[in-house]
């Protein structure tokens, strides 16, 4: 006899309890949640749970698959893929899924980076942009070119090369002791000016210590969808370019259209990064895969003799199924003009988060291509409840919106139906109007 949906369920649920440890989770309220959310099939901008309802996903899961869940090409990449070859060592072997995924990601890329370092996540494509900085300095004669600048608010993964550059402190905090040197500039969400003063004062302190300033382009995203004019980008390429420190983005999150153009760093023409990092929805979701891009000038200075030579890489860097699956993407990305998709969605984005301004219990929004968010009046900040009130009344009306402590956002797949959008800043306009106008008067 087939089982239930609900036996199946409990079954899950309870295996899940005895035995999985939840990222970014209290376990202990974990374990008394009475319903959790088991969900067994993600499609197009949905996700359906065991029982059949479906949640119109406003976080692309955890900001990954930008051209939706199992998009026919994608899956169709990947299955081919997988019956010609799953996994090869890219060490001294050339295949053709990563040969040509390099050739056609440099060729979206800002200009100057020819070079492609693959691995499998956003944590590791910062790590490799890490070492490499420092022994790149090391083989240029300057060994002490090994200090960090990093941003308050900053987010860059959870290996420890990311976490000390991470500048959101309860993600950093049990850490502080064992991390690498890393300055912190004010972030400039909160002040281009006062973000630039810091980072010319950093320099002229200590220009020949430091190996990279690393920043998330235009949106931090961790630390509650923050964002800043690019006139900041533009000024720190040419004040760290004058020092001889490198520029790293991290394009992880908001790569590939998220903002409106293929890379937010480009919305400052004058910004020719040294290193680029892209992850997430760089394989649409559909599995880890990284790049690390970087320009001819930090490649060469591995070259000459095998002393100098980058002694690094990850087991499945490169992997066939990966690379396979982000050429499609690359693909799609041409083919079905997601990019413009994504900026013709980016108004009605704009209009409903900016109805939002001066409502009772909101504190400020803001939007910037198919990102946008609300921050609430909550007294206790990321760890306050109001955000996840939110998101609670937002599940039972069919919406998943996992909350950034006391900010409420969305990054949608750029290729969600306008229907499924307007349903999604429906649901998002009235809960947030709602649980404002109760934290207002209590
Ligand atoms: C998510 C994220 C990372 C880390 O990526 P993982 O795949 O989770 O390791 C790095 N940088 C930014 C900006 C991110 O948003």
């Amino acid at each position: 006899m087939p089982i239930s949906a609900q036996d199946l369920r409990r079954e899950l649920v309870a295996l899940d309890k005895q035995h999985v440890w939840h990222p970014y989770t209290e376990m202990s309220a974990w374990l008394e949640t009475a319903e959790p959310l088991v969900i067994a099939r993600a499609e197009g901008s949905r996700l359906y749970d065991l029982d059949g309802r479906h949640y119109l996903d406003a976080n692309a899961s955890w900001w990954t698959s930008l051209l939706g869940h199992g998009h026919p090409r994608l899956v169709q990449a990947l299955t081919q893929q997988a019956r010609e070859m799953a996994h090869v060592a890219l060490a001294g072997i050339v295949h053709e899924p990563a040969a040509r995924l390099a050739s056609e990601l440099v060729a979206v890329a800002p200009d100057g980076l020819n070079r492609v370092f693959f691995s499998d996540d956003g944590s590791t494509a910062i790590e490799v942009a890490v070492k490499l900085a420092v022994q790149y300095f090391a083989q240029q004669g300057q060994p002490q070119r090994r200090r960090f600048l990093s941003l308050v608010g900053a987010f860059h993964g959870e290996t420890l090369g990311p976490t000390a550059l991470g500048g959101v402190d309860v993600f950093r905090r049990p850490f502080n002791q064992i991390v690498m040197q890393v300055d912190f500039l004010p972030s400039p969400a909160d002040g281009v000016e006062a973000a630039l003063e810091a980072l010319e004062q950093a320099l002229t302190a200590r220009g020949r210590e430091y190996a990279a300033l690393v920043v998330e382009p235009l949106v931090q995203g961790s630390a509650g969808m923050r964002m800043y004019p690019s006139e900041f980008l533009s000024r720190a390429r040419e004040l760290t370019a004058r020092h001889g420190v490198l520029l790293v983005v991290d394009e992880v999150f908001t790569g590939y259209g998220r903002t409106g153009p293929m890379w937010a760093s480009s919305r400052a023409p004058d910004c020719r990064p040294d290193i680029l990092c892209v992850g997430k929805g760089f394989s649409g979701g559909m599995l880890p895969m990284a790049a690390t891009l970087v320009t001819d000038q930090l490649f060469f200075g591995f070259c000459g003799d095998r002393s100098r030579a980058f002694y690094y890489g990850h087991t499945f860097c490169g992997n066939p199924l990966g690379a396979a699956v982000a050429r499609e993407v690359l693909a799609v990305y041409r083919d079905e003009a997601i990019l413009q998709q994504g900026i013709r969605k980016a108004e009605p984005v704009r209009l409903a988060f900016e109805s939002l301004l001066g409502r009772p219990g909101i504190r400020t929004a803001r939007a910037l291509g198919m990102v946008a968010a609300v921050e609430l009046e909550e007294p206790s900040g990321y760890l306050g409840s109001a955000g996840w009130r939110v998101y609670a009344e937002a599940l039972r009306r069919g919406v998943y919106l996992r909350p950034l402590g006391n900010v409420v956002y969305i990054c949608p797949a750029l290729t969600i139906d306008d229907s499924d959008l307007g349903e999604l800043l429906n649901v998002v306009v009235d809960v947030v109007t709602e649980v404002g106008a109760s934290l207002a008067s209590p």
